[in-house]
């Protein structure tokens, strides 16, 4: 097996996305569970940007153990001393020295010849190496510079000490075949890397959205290590999404037959989210792997033949990547396979053919609407009772009110198996927070809030909100979808509520 490098760039490349700012717990925190994730390098910043920047890549160089830390600079000596210093803390340093090395840059960017910039990179490689750190020479916007121009430069820098060249395609101008090709000729001429002296990194931009396609073509042609962001968060569209790198090297067998990595796939889709959490960047439901749609079933014939046999539209398993199941929505397009699954699940009861035909024409009148059905509307539309061992809460009312300045009090009304009213109160600083903390009183014992999201869109006074909240049971995560019209509060809590129903109605 050839052991392939996993690089996260999502606090250094991710976090320079419009929008993105992380605060240093966070940092900290991201860092953290990329270290559980498995990824082998962390890449956490570009210290002589800020001192904020500095001071937080000091603290995960500090904390993170078993991955090892990188950080960027310039190749300037005034950055490589500043890089040296945040990483002094660190257990496995690692230094990503960049220059650009394009006619373009060359000339517009830095205004040096390309002997001053291989001069640059040896001196500042030599730097980085007499400290005893990894050394990774990045040669900025590697795909437009001369390709022989491109193995001299790398060829002076690993002489110089660098033991990763990082060939990233910074503008996203690439194809599979053409950067395939690429890594493909730096490989046949570069003798250390066919021995694992050097590793030949791929670092993809998604502006033709091919960032992962051309990542996994360099694997395919001879690079050992990927760049990549969780959610592909980076510069412009962003980077290769680890989710996807990941998933491709585990779940296909061209892939996981030849390469291994560090990671634990079954991480990924909580690291995702929590990353979503810190950013406020929600994930778009038809994200790969992790987004909510991935491993979810609405159109009648899908679900027809996934309940006969999974593989027949679902060849990768929600579990391996730490979602506890499939999902399987019902709104207009669903069938009777997925009706009768559903109700049966919430019930406990087998639906005679009239009863579904019911439903079926039931969810048909939600055309235009978006959202789905919920295991309450499902069983009062059926007008049957679930049984005993099925737990069914369901929203009555929500009830939000100012008590005094930045204080709010959330009053729920929340109906238990048809027959139980509970009342949980809870006051908070807003009224979001106040209704989380009110239904959180609701969850069964194991179960605990992950990740939560709303969005809506619209191009008049109304728009539709729609929402998705996350709860961990053992360590897996179990999604719940709710619509509130023009009420986000209201699309939240009925997520939540839908959440807990898909976990209790097992
Ligand atoms: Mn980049």
């Amino acid at each position: 097996m050839k052991s392939l490098y996993i690089l996260d760039t999502t606090l250094r490349d991710g976090e320079q996305a419009p929008g993105i700012n992380l605060s240093a717990e966070d940092k900290l925190a991201i860092a953290l569970q990329l270290e559980k994730l498995g990824a082998d390098i962390i890449e956490t910043g570009f210290p002589a940007t800020s001192p904020g920047q500095f001071k937080s890549c000091l603290s995960v160089c500090g904390s993170v153990k078993n991955s090892a830390v990188s950080v960027m600079a310039r190749a300037v000596k005034s950055d490589i001393l500043k890089a040296l210093e945040a990483l002094k803390p660190a257990a496995l340093p690692f230094i990503h020295i960049t220059i650009p090395t394009s006619p373009l840059h060359r000339r517009f960017k830095l205004g040096k010849t390309r002997d001053q910039i291989i001069r640059m990179a040896q001196q500042t490689v030599l730097i980085g190496k007499s400290t005893g750190a990894v050394v990774e020479i990045g040669a900025e916007d590697a795909t437009r510079t001369e390709p022989d121009f491109l193995l001299q430069f790398f060829r002076s820098a690993i002489d110089a000490g660098a033991t990763v060249i990082n060939v990233p395609d910074t503008v996203g101008i690439m194809t599979p075949g053409k950067y395939g090709e690429l890594i493909g000729y730096l490989a046949a001429n570069i003798p250390e890397a066919s021995d694992g002296r050097v590793r030949i990194s791929a670092h993809c931009h998604n502006d033709l959205g091919l960032a992962s396609a051309n990542t996994l073509a360099a694997i395919e042609s001879g690079a050992s290590q990927a760049e990549v962001t969780l959610l592909g968060i980076g510069e412009r569209a962003g980077n290769a999404p680890l989710e996807e790198i990941a998933a491709a090297l585990f779940s296909l067998d061209d892939y996981s037959s030849i390469y291994s990595t560090r990671l634990n796939p079954e991480e990924l889709i909580g690291t995702c989210q929590m990353f979503s959490s810190c950013a406020g960047l929600p994930i778009p439901p038809g994200k790969a792997v992790v987004g909510s749609n991935a491993f979810a079933h609405s159109s009648g014939i899908h679900q027809n033949g996934f309940l006969k046999n999974p593989q027949t539209y679902q060849w990768m398993s929600p579990e391996s990547f730490g979602r506890f199941e499939t999902e399987i929505p019902l709104d207009r397009n669903s069938g009777s396979s997925g009706l009768a699954y559903r109700l049966e699940k919430a019930s406990g009861i087998k639906a005679p053919e009239a009863l579904k035909e019911k439903i079926r024409k039931a969810l048909q009148s939600l055309d235009g609407n978006p959202g789905t059905m919920t295991d309450t509307e499902l069983i009062r539309l059926a007008g049957i009772r679930n049984k005993k061992d099925r737990l069914l809460l369901e929203l009555k009312n929500i009830r939000i009110e100012q008590i005094d300045k930045g204080n709010f009090q959330a009053a729920l009304n929340i109906l238990e198996n048809a027959s139980r009213d509970l009342f949980p109160i809870f006051s908070g600083n807003s009224p979001l927070e106040a209704l989380i903390g009110a239904l959180k009183l609701i969850l069964p014992r194991g179960l605990t809030l992950n990740h939560y999201s709303c969005g809506c869109a619209g191009s008049t006074g109304t728009c539709f909100f729609q929402a998705e909240v996350s709860l961990v049971i053992k360590g897996l995560i179990l999604t719940g979808r709710g619509t509130g019209g023009n009420d986000y509060l209201k699309a939240i809590a009925e997520a939540f509520i839908a959440a807990v129903n898909r976990f209790n109605v097992l």
